[in-house]
């Protein structure tokens, strides 16, 4: 029997209610229909939380607390491991999930997959080499020890556009670290956040430390914001949304991991080598639809290279199909929504109007399909340099020196990712050393991993998700002073 656009094996994780304090809840008022944005049909439907119910997982959270934090970090490790095996089993599932409910292709879906189960799999290692320190102490008698201990209730705030992967990189450190969480994914997204949380008790994760709540944003963020339970705020998204959040969490001093908007820049290099520039750029911008943070939204190439680069780079982009990303042979699935569409047009006439020249591509055909397109000789004050696109949408910027590719990358309040090409060693130490970004990819478009610190400077955020820096986030140092030894 053939299956039905984006079934799954496993019907059971279509789910249509929240999960509350271990607890599978429906909300008050009309339940938030979610739309697959390729057919624009209604594909499943989630509850509306209610104010009492968000506080209810936080409390829960808070009630839960004090034991899975004293559990020791191997068992918890164990869960978090049952937990990434879980979703690898149903890898298929989640990424028909994601398709179904943000449109991207399911070769990129498999990818997310793949990629957020590994913070959970990185973390379930992690949490039992987390060390604290003893300190040479300057008088005799005494010792001075430093702990590393939870640091409470945590909330995460999280985007449409990896609805797993943005998940599970603050779930896997919160939960190794011993921290217990409340989630709200993006209400355009949300089958895929509950589908993980319905795992995530099959994986034994004890009740009420782990609630995903589903529902309005102004109903649920000021919850989160205002409770003085809440210890840290992590949320992924706009840096508009990012700095109310802060604001809000301010009265509460709450630790705060701001995951913000991108804006980076790609430098390529008169001696970068061709293919690997070509491969950088299509990866670097052309991932996840260019939907993505570190999306490379504006491309700068040396005058001597600009031409090769723009022919060879053209012929790629050109070969690219954008359509249902349930098809095979799509490399970009539908856009998330009508606005994301306006946003990429509105880019294109405009880099158009200012002297850029169309190399391959188009105009949007209609729907929610944007198609890849690449456009030369960019003026540097076109609003693609200035906002993130968030699209299939490649603008290419020609620099002269060294100092002026430099300076034109960090001319920008943001500060997530850069990616340079070069085959000069002594470039890429220096413009690696100067580019004002959190990362920097060096002949890579390919930079996100659970095993690295991810993370802006600028208005792209605050702090660092992945690696043992990410467990740190969700951690506090104690120290204690003993003495009369
Ligand atoms: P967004 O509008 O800021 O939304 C992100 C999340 O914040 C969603 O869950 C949204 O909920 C919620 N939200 C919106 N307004 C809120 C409010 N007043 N109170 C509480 N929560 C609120 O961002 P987006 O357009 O979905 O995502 C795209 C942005 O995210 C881009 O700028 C991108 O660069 C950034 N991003 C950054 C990273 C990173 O790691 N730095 C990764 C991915 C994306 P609703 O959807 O329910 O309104």
């Amino acid at each position: 029997m053939s299956r039905q656009r984006g079934e799954l094996d496993e019907k059971y994780l279509l789910l249509s209610k929240a999960y509350v304090a271990g607890k599978w809840v429906d909300g008050s008022g009309d339940p938030i229909a979610v739309d697959d944005p390729y057919t624009l049909e209604t594909v499943g439907q989630v509850p509306r939380v209610s104010e009492a119910q968000v506080s209810e997982a936080i409390d829960a959270a808070n009630r839960a607390f004090p034991q899975w934090a004293r559990w020791p970090a191997k068992e918890r490790g164990a869960i978090l491991r049952r937990w990434y095996e879980l979703v690898i089993q149903h890898k298929e599932d989640f990424a028909r999930l994601i398709t179904l409910e943000n449109g991207k292709a399911l070769k990129e879906s498999r990818a997310e997959v793949d990629y957020g189960a590994g913070f959970l799999e990185f973390y379930a290692d992690e949490a039992t080499r987390s060390l604290g320190e003893i300190i040479p102490a300057p008088v005799t008698g005494r010792r001075l020890m430093v702990e590393r201990e939870p640091i409470g209730v945590c909330v995460a705030i999280t985007p449409w556009n990896f609805p797993l992967a943005m998940l599970t990189r603050k779930v896997g450190p919160a939960l190794a670290a011993g921290c217990t969480m409340v989630a709200k994914p993006a209400e355009l997204t949300p089958l895929t956040a509950l589908a993980f949380a319905k795992l995530g008790e099959e994986a034994g994760v004890p009740a009420g430390v782990f609630s995903v709540v589903t529902g309005n944003s102004k109903t649920i963020g000021p919850v989160m914001t205002g409770s003085p339970i809440v210890r840290k705020l992590s949320f992924t998204g706009s840096t508009p949304v990012g700095a109310m959040l802060a604001e809000a969490c301010a009265p509460t001093i709450k630790r705060l991991g701001l995951e913000l908007g991108g804006n980076a820049p790609l430098l390529i290099f008169d001696d970068a080598d061709l293919d690997t520039a070509v491969e950088t750029a299509m990866v670097a911008k052309f991932r996840n639809g260019g939907q993505s943070c570190v999306a490379a939204n504006r491309i700068y190439v040396q005058n001597g290279i600009r031409d090769r680069f723009l022919d060879a780079f053209g012929s790629k982009v050109a070969t690219m199909k954008a359509g249902d990303g349930f098809e095979d042979g799509i490399d970009v699935g539908p856009m998330i929504d009508d606005r994301a569409i306006a946003k990429i047009d509105e880019h294109r006439e405009d880099a158009l109007r200012r002297g850029g020249r169309l190399i391959a591509g188009g105009a949007s055909p209609g729907g929610r399909i944007a198609v890849p397109t690449l456009i030369g000789d960019v003026a540097s004050d076109a609003l693609l340099t200035r906002e993130e696109t968030f699209g299939p949408l490649a603008g290419v910027i020609g620099f002269a020196s060294v100092e002026d590719g430099v300076r034109l990358a960090n001319d920008t309040p943001f500060g997530l990712a850069a990616y340079l090409c070069s085959s000069d060693p002594a470039t890429i130490a220096r413009v690696g050393r100067d580019l004002e970004s959190g990362i920097v990819g060096i002949n890579t478009g390919l930079i996100s991993t659970p095993f690295a610190p991810f993370g802006g400077v600028k208005q792209s955020g605050l702090g660092r998700e992945g690696s043992h820096h990410g467990l740190a986030e969700y951690q506090n140092l104690k120290y204690l002073c003993h003495a009369g030894l």
